[in-house]
């Protein structure tokens, strides 16, 4: 059967949901884009404050011990004065040692000698009988001339106070060994100043020399100084960089932070802060629950909203269809109408006049239906137009045939594509398949049929082609009745049948 009548199409529901779903994920992806670049900001943020904190730490432990090394250069320097030896030994204390090295933090200068014996003490006149000799720094300055100051690990006096050795060495004038000159810093100089500093939960400061030992760590363990963090990634990374930053789970606690580092001035130490990555995202997190909660309540609403919508325009068109099928349809016979004929026989018309190709109209009439219905009574007669309607609907199959009910008693079939031989098979057909319902339904009116089969062309129009048909009907009325009358081809201007 013909398609229904043209009209406007409505978006598909199917792609009205795709669009709505695409332009849901477009926002969420908006949002999501937004979010990642507030997590990336506060990273940014978070990584700018750190590297400007340990920038100004290192360089306050940096100041202290410049001051302190170049007090030790001062006595490395003073010691290979020849007169040293021969002024007193007040005098001598007073040209050695100033009094920046007896600070608070700083432990008392010594001299050793090349065998490791401690010569002069800065703190008294009668230097202890110790033998250094077998010590860390000791040993590194007598066989490397370029050390420059020394750093050590960390160790405990019997007093039980944590201190770091500072050293250099003391060369002749030759550049062979001629002993040390060694000082302390107290651990608790780093403690105090970590100690002044505001971390937040999770966030460490830790201080460690080039050898990897912790010197000092925020939040403060007795425990963890000493302790070796060879394998953090600063150490890895140091002295390729001296500074520098990552992302890594704590060597020390296992806690996941922002590690920035750097080194203190051109010593062996490093500065890290690590920032824990909890706390740099914790705003960051809760606008995320925020914003997070929004968008997906809004894309929930959107969504619900969207299936509303959906299933509004998926009734609308139903009930557009359903509509545009009952405008186009006859009632009693479910054949098409006269308005639906009238639109395809055009449609059809265009088609055969661009394809040359035949097309063929059967117009048919009840025969004597009048006195049928006067004498049966109208709801027999509307009966025998239903058995009618019947009998042109299963006659025809093609979905391009078209059955319509003409008006009153009377009916058509548009055959495009069909020519005369085909079209008048049809023809017979219906009138066979009434010919059965008679004998099965009794009482039944016969029909005449007129068939018209024009090829289109610009001389002719559709109305031809019906005027045709109509006259063959004429025609089979004419003859006699119950018969199919074929037109001839062509008709002159005056509707005279053109004798070919
Ligand atoms: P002919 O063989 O020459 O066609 O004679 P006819 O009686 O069929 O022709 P006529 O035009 O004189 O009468 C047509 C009748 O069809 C008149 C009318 O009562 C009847 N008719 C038209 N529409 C309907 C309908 O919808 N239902 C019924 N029951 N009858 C209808
Ligand atoms: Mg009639
Ligand atoms: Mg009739």
């Amino acid at each position: 059967m013909h398609g229904l009548l043209l009209r406007p199409k409505a978006m598909p529901a199917k792609r009205l949901f795709a669009l709505g779903i695409g332009l849901i994920l477009c926002f969420c992806a908006v949002c999501a884009a937004i979010i990642w670049e507030m997590a990336q900001k506060d990273y940014q943020h978070a990584k700018e404050a750190s590297t400007n904190l340990v920038a100004s730490i290192a360089s306050e432990i940096d100041r202290n011990i410049e001051l302190y090394d170049l007090s030790l250069q001062a006595v490395a320097d003073g010691v290979k004065l020849p007169e040293i030896n021969s002024i007193s030994p007040e005098l001598r204390q007073v040209v050695l040692f100033d009094r920046a090295a007896t600070a608070k933090d700083l432990g008392s200068i010594l001299v050793l000698n090349p065998a490791g014996d401690v010569t002069l003490d800065s703190r008294t006149l009668t230097p202890p009988q110790t033998n250094f000799a077998q010590q860390d720094f000791f040993r590194v300055h007598q066989t490397q001339a370029t050390t420059g100051l020394f750093i050590s690990a960390p160790w405990v006096t019997s007093e039980g106070e944590y201190l770091i050795s500072l050293s250099r060495r003391i060369s002749n004038s030759d550049g062979s060994f001629a002993g040390v000159v060694a000082g302390s810093m107290r651990l608790s100089y780093f403690h105090n100043l970590f100690r002044k500093l505001n971390f937040g939960p999770g966030d460490s400061m830790a201080l460690f020399n080039s050898d990897g030992a912790m010197l000092m760590r925020a939040p403060f363990d007795i425990s963890k100084i000493g302790q070796s963090i060879r394998d953090s990634q600063a150490l890895k990374q140091f002295p390729a960089r001296q500074s520098g930053s990552y992302v890594t789970k704590s060597v020390v606690d296992h806690v996941s932070r922002l590690y920035v580092f750097q080194q203190v001035g051109h010593h062996p130490l490093i500065i890290a802060q690590g920032l824990a990555l909890d706390g740099i995202y914790a705003d960051w997190w809760q606008q995320l629950w925020l914003i997070g909660g929004v968008v997906a309540a809004l894309g929930g609403f959107s969504i619900v909203l969207m299936f509303y919508l959906v299933a509004a325009v998926k009734r609308r068109a139903a009930a557009e269809d359903q509509l545009a099928h009952l405008a186009s349809t006859d009632a009693l016979t479910g054949l098409a109408n006269r308005r639906r004929l009238d639109n395809t026989l055009d449609v059809e018309w265009r088609r055969g006049m661009r394809a040359k190709a035949p097309v063929s109209l059967l117009m048919i009439d009840v025969d004597h239906f009048k006195i049928f219905n006067d004498t049966y009574g109208h709801q027999a007669g509307d009966a025998v137009l239903a058995t009618v309607g019947r009998c042109i609907a299963t006659s025809t199959k093609r979905v391009t045939d078209l059955g319509a009910r003409y008006g009153g008693e009377e009916f058509s079939v548009l055959l495009p594509g069909i020519g005369k031989a085909g079209a008048q098979e049809i023809a017979e057909q219906i009138r066979a398949r009434l010919t059965t319902a008679r004998a099965s339904q009794g009482e039944l009116p016969t029909v005449s049929i007129g068939l018209a089969c024009l090829v289109p062309d610009h001389e002719r129009t559709s109305r031809d082609l019906i005027k045709a048909a109509d006259l063959a009907l004429y025609e089979a009325k004419r003859e006699g009745r119950d018969r199919v009358v074929v037109s001839p081809i062509g008709w002159d201007k005056s509707g005279k049948r053109r004798v070919a």
